[in-house]
């Protein structure tokens, strides 16, 4: 699903690479946590996928396609199957849950009818039924990080980014998002997810990839946060 042939990325301004020698496979349906300290490489690595950003040696590519082969027009197309999930939610705090979902299908040009059945089916596959009409500011932290996770899954993506989505949760609510990401994982979605959390890490015991100054110190599979080599 992902592949990274000896990829190394050197912003424009620095003179020390973000990732340098990267390479490695993730299968489709796959579960991956990517772990490192503040600085390590980690969300160049996610904005690579993304095609935000290009390596400056080696080749990325998503789903079969070589992204540097991509033509600008076709990144829409690539974006769309790639769900991301972030942080700090990232919702339309002017529309309510419903319209947040029922948007991120507008743009992508789905039919009225496709949308009135697609939202309520996500709300409620995230746990949400009943709240459709809610702002976002009349909910908790967990359950605006649900919204996030419906409007990503909601065009069921091949690939899912999720950069710290507990970041801002507390550990209960953490493993209630986590449950919700794994439940997504098993209904075939593959699942990249960026974090500091060392409960989770450890409790879920999925592959981790551990990047140190810019370069894959790791690739563990049923893999724990702390790691003695
Ligand atoms: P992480 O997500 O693990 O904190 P990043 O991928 O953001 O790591 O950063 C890796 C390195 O690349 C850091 O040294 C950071 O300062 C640098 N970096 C990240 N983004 C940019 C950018 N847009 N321009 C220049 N340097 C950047
Ligand atoms: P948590 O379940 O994370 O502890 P809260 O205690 O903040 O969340 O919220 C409990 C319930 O109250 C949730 O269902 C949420 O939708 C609702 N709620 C929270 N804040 C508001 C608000 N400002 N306006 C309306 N409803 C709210």
């Amino acid at each position: 699903m992902i592949r990274f042939d000896k990829v190394t990325k050197t912003y424009p301004s620095q003179t020390r690479p973000a990732l340098q020698n990267i390479s490695l496979e993730i299968e489709r349906g796959e579960f991956v946590f990517v772990i490192g300290s503040s600085g390590s490489g980690k969300s160049t690595f996610m904005r690579l996928i993304l095609r935000e950003e290009r390596p400056t040696a080696g080749r990325v590519q998503v789903a079969g396609k070589d992204l540097a082969k991509l033509t600008n027009w076709k990144i829409p197309q690539l974006r769309r199957q790639i769900g991301t999930v972030f942080q700090d939610f990232r919702l339309l705090p002017n529309k309510t849950v419903e319209q947040n979902v029922a948007f991120a299908l507008e743009v992508i040009g789905k039919s009225r009818p496709v949308i009135n059945k697609a939202v309520p089916e996500v709300l409620d596959l995230v746990g949400l039924g009943g709240k459709g009409g809610r702002f976002p500011n009349e909910l908790s932290g967990g359950e605006q990080q649900r919204v996030a996770i419906a409007r990503a899954f909601v065009n069921r993506p091949m690939v899912l980014i999720a950069d710290e989505p507990t970041g801002n949760l507390d550990p209960e609510t953490s493993v209630g998002i986590m449950k919700l990401l794994d439940r997504i994982n098993r209904a075939g979605t593959t699942v990249v997810m960026v974090t500091h959390d060392q409960a989770i890490v450890n409790q879920m015991r999925k592959r981790v990839l551990e990047l140190d100054s810019g370069s894959l110190v790791r690739d563990q599979s049923r893999g724990v946060y702390g790691y003695v080599r």
